[in-house]
């Protein structure tokens, strides 16, 4: 693995090392299985030229959906794509060894024409996806003792590659999705391995893998009529996908300000009208700047990535969690009344702290300090219960940060407003952390507080 010592902090040159070793150590063993995968199979495979021309006719396909793609755009973070469509025929067939290799090209490709990532991110998902398809081919030759058989139309052959399909994803998912885990903890396991639109996009991929196989294997120019079918369902695939990354913020994948706050006004008229309770945390890492200033702009980023997952990964399913700006996050609790919303702050603030991330020099450790402000108690609409909340993480940084608070039960006055507003406008941000350190304690005592 080549070096990118570009984009790593403070003379860090190799990204990988920086993960847990345990990451570190299964990444290399999914890799060394597959180079060794194919060392094996490349001994015991004859060269023929029909299956050089088929390999080179579905690894072509495969490239001009890759061009297509670059033409409208991958947004970071999207992993799916239809590209299974050429690799599962090549796993059907074709011997082993080439289902073993066709990810190498498309996954240079992709780096190098689609979006360039961390290198031993592109080659571990080389090595699960090759390795995947592998196990697949081996086990449906295994199964089918000539897999031309599939241009006949008869069911078993079929069912044999649907089945085998299938497989590619049962072995595919827990590969990559162990490797989530374990960079991150906080990820919740059904979330790695299932969600209802990534198992629609199995089914949809497998389907269209079969058929593909089954046209390639009556006749290699039937992939012609293939490819543009396939180049659409990829090009709405895509498209779909943009749509959704438009409403999250890239670096965390959490929901980005614009699209957080139209979704919590929504969740708030809607709670007013069905009378239901909620609340609102504001959350901000504490001297986060001190993270930048020690270790480097890229670890306070992996820091901002691990407590987002962690506050995403300790709360509900339509808990409405967003990135407010910077090192602030923001999250609506709906059908959440206040001892409850205190206890998942508190619970928040608690997994915060235990998290580590690992750098060369050792551990990053942070903290947060917490705004809560509840639906009705401390206001009834959006920017009232900000305000609050606003006033409430204010004073959990006065009064030493790594704390929770609250807002006293009614809303802020007009003076307090103009008092919090006026330390904000002070510094030119969000919430006047120097105002509140150099007011100290004795800001506490002037605004009506309770809980902290
Ligand atoms: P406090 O406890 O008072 O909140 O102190 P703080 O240092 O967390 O707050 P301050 O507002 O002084 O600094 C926030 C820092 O967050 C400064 C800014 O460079 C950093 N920051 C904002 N966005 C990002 C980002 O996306 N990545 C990184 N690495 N740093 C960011
Ligand atoms: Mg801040
Ligand atoms: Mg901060």
């Amino acid at each position: 693995m080549a070096a990118t010592g570009h984009i790593s902090p403070r003379g860090v040159r190799w990204p990988l090392l920086k993960h847990r070793r345990r990451l570190v150590v299964y990444i290399c063993a999914v890799v060394t299985l597959h180079v060794t995968g194919i060392v094996v199979f490349a001994a015991m495979t004859p060269i023929r030229w029909q299956d050089l021309v088929t390999f080179g006719a579905l690894l072509a396909c495969g490239g001009v959906c890759i061009e297509a793609t670059r033409r409208l755009g991958m947004p970071a973070g999207v992993s799916r794509d239809l590209l299974s469509a050429w690799w599962l025929p090549v796993a059907f067939l074709l011997p082993p060894l080439y289902a073993l290799l066709t990810p190498i090209p498309l996954q240079i490709l992709i780096q190098k024409r689609v979006r360039q990532t961390v290198l031993h991110r592109r080659v571990f998902s080389g090595a699960a996806i090759g390795l995947s398809g592998g196990v697949t081919s081996v086990v449906f030759h295994a199964t089918v003792s000539e897999p031309s058989a599939l241009d006949g139309g008869s069911a078993a052959p079929i069912a044999a590659a649907l089945a085998c399909a299938l497989l590619f994803s049962l072995i595919n998912t827990p590969l990559i999705g162990v490797a989530a885990y374990m960079a991150n903890h906080d990820i919740r396991w059904r979330e790695v391995l299932w969600d209802r639109e990534s198992a629609i996009l199995d089914v949809v991929e497998l389907c269209v893998g079969t058929i593909v196989a089954i046209l390639c294997s009556i006749s290699i120019f039937l992939l012609v009529l293939a490819l543009p079918p396939v180049m659409l369902l990829q090009r709405s695939l895509l498209h779909a996908q943009l749509q959704a990354a438009a409403r999250t913020d890239p670096k965390t994948g959490l929901l980005n300000v614009a699209a957080w706050q139209r979704e919590a006004e929504t969740e708030i008229v809607r709670a007013r009208r069905t009378g239901e309770n909620f609340a609102l945390l504001l959350i901000d890492i504490d001297h986060f700047k001190q993270v930048n200033d020690r270790h480097g702009h890229l670890v306070g980023d992996q820091v901002l990535v691990e407590v987002a997952a962690t506050l995403r990964g300790q709360l509900r399913e339509y808990d409405l969690v967003g990135r407010f700006g910077g090192e602030e996050f923001v999250v609506l609790l709906p059908h959440t009344d206040p001892g409850e919303a205190r206890q998942v702050a508190e619970r928040l603030r608690r997994r915060v702290g235990r998290m580590s991330v690992p750098v060369e020099e050792g551990m990053v450790r942070v903290t947060v300090s917490t705004g809560v402000a509840f639906g009705g108690v401390h206001g009834d609409d959006l920017l009232t219960l900000l305000a609050a909340a606003d006033l409430a993480l204010y004073q959990a940084k006065a009064l030493g940060r790594d704390r929770v608070c609250l807002p006293a039960p009614r809303r802020p006055g007009p003076a307090e407003m103009t008092h919090a507003d006026e330390h904000r406008r002070g510094r030119g941000e969000h919430h006047g952390r120097t105002a509140a350190r150099s007011h100290g304690p004795a800001m506490a005592s002037q605004d009506r507080l309770k809980g902290c």
